[in-house]
């Protein structure tokens, strides 16, 4: 299963956020920093604050941080969010496939799908940002400017 660019990106920013501490980087910077584009970055951190997870300050001195329920967040959680609740297989696409209404493999994907997510129900962001993640996002231009 492939996440969505934009799932990804999203993960990325929680956790350069989550090594932040007082700090509280750019979006321009965590785009630089997690190899994202700006206008992509800028998209994600509006969703990830419509969601409660990311905070945003204005002006000389803001930036962003991660909330409470940010840090402690299931990343299973944030991704189910995310991806929505499609299909892995385009079953209903432009051109609907001829078994949907009917297809076992259907059902097995489901399945599967599920199993993957609720592999990642127990992980919260602030677990993804242990060693030997934490240091090298710490090591990241941003962050080291920031230290
Ligand atoms: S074969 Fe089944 S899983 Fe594959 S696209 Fe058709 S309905 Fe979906």
């Amino acid at each position: 299963m492939r996440l969505l660019r934009s799932t990804d990106m999203a993960l990325r920013v929680l956790m350069r956020l989550a090594v932040a501490g007082e700090t509280s980087p750019t979006t321009r910077e965590v785009a630089a920093d997690m190899g994202v584009p700006y206008t992509h970055a800028a998209k994600v951190v509006a969703e990830l604050q419509h969601r409660g997870l990311v905070e945003t300050r204005r002006g000389r001195g803001g930036g962003l941080s991660l909330t409470e329920a940010g840090r402690g967040a299931s990343v299973g959680r944030i991704v189910r969010a995310l991806e929505g609740e499609g299909d892995v297989a385009d079953c209903e696409g432009a051109t609907p496939c001829p078994l949907n209404a009917d297809c076992r493999l259907r059902g097995a994907l489901r399945r599967a799908q599920e199993a993957f997510y609720a592999s990642l129900d127990p992980l919260t962001v602030a677990d993804m940002v242990a060693a030997p993640t934490g240091p090298l996002l710490l090591g990241l231009p941003s962050a080291r400017r920031a230290s």
